[in-house]
């Protein structure tokens, strides 16, 4: 079955207007929200620091995602996606990407600077495409 991430405009907007703020490196957020019949509904949008300063990979703290969970659950939500941008390249799961998808088994979201395309994956449904939604 085909899934989909529900994100508003201007959720998107923001994700998008941080990855073109935070070029030539990488860019990354945590989304949190709720897991909903079809999919995911997004409800708030985290932009998170890539502390690798990376062209090509980025890492988000283990403190900054612990903060951003306890938020989550303090609001009944959950942590549904971890975004991220490839400032130079097409939208597509790096090997470095796979390895951490399984680590973090949330739908990802990944955005081209490049082509202006943003798309979502998941591990658990071998990397068929999840769509995007926007409402
Ligand atoms: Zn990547």
């Amino acid at each position: 079955m085909q899934k989909s991430i529900i994100i508003t405009n201007s959720d998107k907007e923001k994700l998008i207007q941080h990855a073109k703020s935070e070029e030539p490196y990488e860019s990354c957020a945590i989304l949190i929200g709720q897991e909903i019949e079809r999919g995911w509904k997004v409800i708030e949008v985290f932009l998170t620091e890539n502390t690798e300063k990376s062209k090509i990979n980025f890492t988000i703290s283990p403190q900054e995602e612990f903060k951003i969970d306890e938020i989550a659950k303090q609001k009944n939500l959950e942590i549904i996606s971890i975004f991220h941008s490839h400032p130079t390249s097409e939208p597509i799961p790096s090997n470095t990407d796979k390895k951490f998808m399984k680590v973090n088994p949330y739908p990802w979201i990944i955005y081209s600077g490049h082509t202006n395309i943003m798309k979502a994956y998941s591990l658990d449904l071998e990397l068929n495409d999840i769509s995007i939604d926007v409402v």
